[in-house]
């Protein structure tokens, strides 16, 4: 049998970041100021990141070096495995060859310590002593509490109530790494105290939690704001993502047809595509780029494209994505880190561009596709990454029709272990479709 787990080596994890944007084909719109519509500038968001993020953000270099610092930390889990799912592939029956790159072999268990351990290095070299931060399902909150750990920086969680309930052994895990973590909306700031007026029994939702925690970082000594997708420093830094995997499709002499991600904000898809996106946009390379989101949060597939707040109190720069509208309160479904409003920028761009397709499920189907995989590969995944296992597998289904034999590659951007109030509901017959 051909490979089932193909490793790398150590002094294989990435050098650099891949830097997607000298490569877009249209040029990205510029963040605006919302008082005064103008682009906004480096100074606009010092007061919230450190500046070498802002510089980041809009840099034109096509690769940027990873500090040994932070390449470090990444041995503790780089480079993640990918897999070809054999077992998988015999139970659909299909002649398609699927591989999935597993990011749930972080200690945090998803892909958002890629980005983290980098944000939190960049705010120490800066001399930030506090950040603060919002999540959903509280994979962030936990990888950005541990990062914080490694750099002795404090941390501060402001966690959509939604989950904060529904997932309290996430909460646990921000308290293990020394953080602290209250739900949101919370009465801490002015922006939660006006949403909690106004909707008492609101569940949260990011927008929401994103405003409490921009204020946080704009009224605290020392403190900066941190953010686990949309903005371009946070793609980046993902990228390590498809460039470990181009090179481990390379020892098995493949190269992906088709190239799948979950999308909530963008950060594991672009981690996982934008590496093969570059040869898409400049040698012309077929690739069928699929972001999947949940119907019941249909950015791309249900949004508009406009210039529009990241967050309910409108408190950041407008960014020009594909948006429901910074008012919209996703219904919670399971899939808490797929309930974002907007979306990346430049993921935006690249819809809008036709170089990205996208499709949307409904919760039911999405957790049908987990089980498959789960019994057949073992690896019990999040909610999130089940929405691309949907994908592959309706992919590898339509292989089984035509008799293509296709390389179909996703991001399993994280396991499921503490999701399974989630599965128990599915199991109980409970769960419904927005
Ligand atoms: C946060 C998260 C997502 C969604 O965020 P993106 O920025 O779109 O990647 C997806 N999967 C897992 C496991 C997550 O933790």
């Amino acid at each position: 049998m051909e490979n089932t787990k193909i490793i790398l080596d150590e002094n294989e994890i990435p050098r650099s970041w891949y830097n997607i944007l000298p490569d877009l084909p249209t040029p990205l719109e510029p963040p605006l100021n919302p008082g005064t519509n103008e682009p906004i500038g480096p100074d606009d968001l010092s007061p919230i990141f450190p500046m070498s993020l802002i510089k980041q953000e809009m840099s034109s270099d096509r690769y940027i070096d990873i500090p040994e610092v932070v390449r470090d930390i990444y041995r503790l889990w780089r480079p993640s495995p990918l897999y070809r799912a054999h077992r998988l592939e015999a139970t659909l029956k299909t002649p398609a060859k699927i591989y999935y790159k597993y990011e749930g072999v972080s200690p945090a268990g998803s892909h958002k310590p890629n980005t983290s351990v980098a944000q939190a290095y960049y705010n120490m070299k800066e001399g930030v002593e506090r950040i603060s931060t919002e999540t959903g399902a509280g994979q962030w909150g936990s990888a950005l509490a541990m990062a914080c750990s490694f750099f002795d920086i404090e941390c501060m969680v402001y966690m959509v109530k939604a989950s904060y309930h529904q997932k309290p052994y996430r909460k646990s895990l921000i308290n293990l790494w020394g953080a602290k973590v209250i739900p949101s909306p919370s009465t801490q700031t002015q922006a939660g105290r006006s949403i909690l007026e106004k909707y008492p029994d609101t569940s949260g939702s990011l927008g929401i939690a994103i405003s409490e925690a921009v204020e946080d970082a704009a009224t605290h000594e020392n403190t900066k704001y941190s953010l686990g997708s949309v903005l371009n420093h946070v793609m980046l830094h993902q990228t390590i993502i498809g460039q470990e995997a181009k090179t481990q499709l390379a020892k098995v002499d493949d190269y992906p047809d088709i190239v799948i991600g979950c999308v909530g904000g963008g950060s594991n898809f672009s981690g996982v595509s934008f590496p093969f996106l570059q040869d898409k946009i400049k040698d012309g390379k077929e690739i069928d780029v699929v972001a999947v989101e949940p119907s019941a949060c249909p950015t791309l597939t249900g949004g508009e494209f406009r210039y529009d707040f990241g967050d309910t109190a409108e408190m950041t720069p407008l960014l020009k994505m594909y948006t429901l509208g910074h008012e919209f309160v996703p219904p919670p479904i399971h899939a808490g880190g797929l309930r974002y409003h907007g979306d990346s920028p430049i993921i935006s761009r690249l819809y809008a561009d036709g170089l990205i397709r996208a499709e949307a499920y409904h919760q039911t189907e999405i957790f049908d596709a987990a089980v498959t995989f789960a019994r057949s590969e073992g690896i019990a995944p999040a909610p999130e990454s089940a929405h691309a296992i949907k994908s592959a597998i309706d992919a590898a289904l339509k292989c089984k029709k035509t008799g293509e034999q296709k390389t179909i590659l996703f991001n399993l951007s994280g396991h499921g272990h503490f999701d399974m109030a989630a599965y128990d509901s599915y199991f109980s017959g409970a769960m419904s479709d927005d």
